[in-house]
């Protein structure tokens, strides 16, 4: 690997939009989460496809690796440099490029966030739903296959993106899907550039699929006395095919550490939070129908607003639980685990998982995107704790394996990551080996952020 004389080419290349600086390969190393920072050698900021090709090309001739970066928020260490390298900041690539709204399409970058695209999107009643919380990049959240709050409504980064343009591991650029909906030709590259984190190619363009603004929305949050009968009232809702459009969980702790962080003022008791999406009168009758569903798991508080101000202090609220629980242990970090099962299965995953958690002493609030049988622990630990770490891994792990025996999924929407990779086989099996063919396939110089999804 001849990181000088690459970093000397790229400067040729891209001038002052190379950086050396500590400064920011720290901030290109770093993780959300308990991962050792893993500075690159530099970091670029390219402004177009041609560029993103150039780029490559010039590592691939030096077997330098390269890394994505979108937004930085991904929580299994992704974008850590753990051989160094080159980091590829796509904030320069964030414009929307077309909008057909009839359609219902968009053509974006990949650095634009899903709140620039929203903002972008506001006056022609169009959305782009897909919501994981923090304000990561479009390109972030394809290559993380990720979802969020409103995928039991709008589904998930994979039924949300059409097409893609692709710069593979040696320059070239490809093109994966088309503008229509649907598509029986060849293999789904889509599907495999979704989700592979990076280390296949890096994505210059996605065209995505828009949907209309609500007419209606309404909000609610609910308590209920515990944990059992929260998660069983999401399992009846879904069963009942009542079409939520957000369906959060909060258990106690969680709730102790959003009442200290945005003084909610909710009793400390396992909560839902819950949205509606509609015309006037269906939202009205779907609030109705699922208020009969909770009342019959003992749920208490049910009173949904259609105003926009409660609705948007519940949301912020939600979406910066991750650092309200945090605030439970000032001055730690986390170990954030995220499974997926089959929601019939969910009550006895999520107790499960209590029941490891404090049988392993941890601080940790369980909660997550419930309608889909998703949900988080954040397992508070002290990063100069080794044996704190070890137990928090161990939880993690035993989550996992509790959640696969369920029929169920390592992760529902966070990826592999570094964290994740020796699940990989567990989960399965043989096809491991495909991926890995498949990865051999198109980056036979394991140039394409490597150290992520397999060892
Ligand atoms: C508070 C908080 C809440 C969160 N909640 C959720 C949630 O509800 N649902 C959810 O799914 N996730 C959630 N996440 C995780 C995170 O937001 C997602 O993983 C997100 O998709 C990452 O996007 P990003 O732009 O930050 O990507 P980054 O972190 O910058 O990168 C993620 C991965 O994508 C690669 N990459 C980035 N851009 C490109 C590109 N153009 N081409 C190829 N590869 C690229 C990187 O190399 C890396 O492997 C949460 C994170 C935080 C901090």
């Amino acid at each position: 690997m001849e990181v000088k004389t690459a970093v000397s080419e790229l400067k040729l290349l891209l001038g002052d939009r190379v950086s050396t600086s500590d400064a920011d390969r720290f901030h290109h190393g770093n993780s959300e989460t308990w991962f050792a920072a893993a500075p690159p050698d530099a970091v670029v900021w390219p402004e177009n496809t041609a560029e993103v090709a150039e780029i490559i090309k010039i590592c691939a001739a030096h077997l330098v690796p390269v890394i994505g970066f979108g937004a930085g928020t991904s929580l299994e260490g992704h974008t850590s440099a753990i051989h160094g390298g080159v980091s590829v900041n796509f904030s320069r690539m964030n414009k929307v490029l077309r909008v057909n709204d009839q359609d219902l399409t968009v053509q974006v970058q990949p650095g634009i966030t899903r709140e620039e695209l929203n903002q972008e999107l506001r006056a022609t009643g169009l959305m782009f739903p897909v919501d994981p919380g923090a304000n990561a990049s479009i390109g972030g959240m394809a290559s993380t296959r990720a979802s969020g709050t409103t995928a039991v409504r709008y589904g998930t980064m994979r039924d949300n993106i059409l097409a893609m343009e692709v710069v593979l591991a040696d320059g070239r650029v490809i093109r994966t899907g088309t503008g229509a909906a649907k598509s029986a030709s060849g293999y789904d590259l889509t599907a495999l550039f979704c989700g592979a984190e990076g280390t296949l190619g890096l994505i210059t363009e996605l065209t995505l699929r828009l949907h209309g603004q609500p007419e209606a929305v309404g909000a609610a949050v609910c308590a209920f006395p515990d944990m059992q009968s929260a998660v069983n009232a999401v399992i009846m809702t879904v069963q009942c095919a009542i079409p939520m459009a957000r369906i959060e969980f909060l258990d106690a702790l969680a709730v102790e550490a959003v009442n200290k962080d945005a003084d909610m003022g909710l009793p400390v008791q396992p909560h839902l939070l819950v949205e509606f999406h509609g015309s006037d009168a269906a939202v009205a009758e779907q609030a109705e129908r699922f208020g009969e569903v909770i009342a019959d798991f003992g749920a208490s508080g049910f009173d949904w607003s259609a105003q926009a101000e409660d609705r948007s202090r519940l949301w912020a609220m939600r979406h910066r639980a991750y650092y309200a629980c945090l605030g439970l242990r000032p001055g730690k970090t986390a170990v954030v685990t995220d499974v997926c099962v089959p929601v019939s299965r969910l009550a006895e995953a999520v107790i499960a998982a209590r029941a490891l958690i404090d049988a392993a002493g941890l601080v940790a609030p369980i909660l997550g995107h419930v309608g889909d049988g998703n949900f988080h622990a954040i397992l508070l630990i002290d990063p100069d704790n080794g044996e704190e770490l070890t137990r928090a891994k161990s939880v993690s792990h035993q989550m996992v394996e509790h959640a696969l025996s369920m029929g169920g999924t390592a992760t529902g929407e966070h990826g592999i990551g570094q964290g994740k990779m020796d699940l990989l086989r567990q989960e399965h099996g043989e096809a491991v080996q495909v991926m890995q063919a498949m990865k051999q396939a198109l980056d036979p110089q394991n140039i394409m952020n490597p150290g992520k999804i397999f060892s």
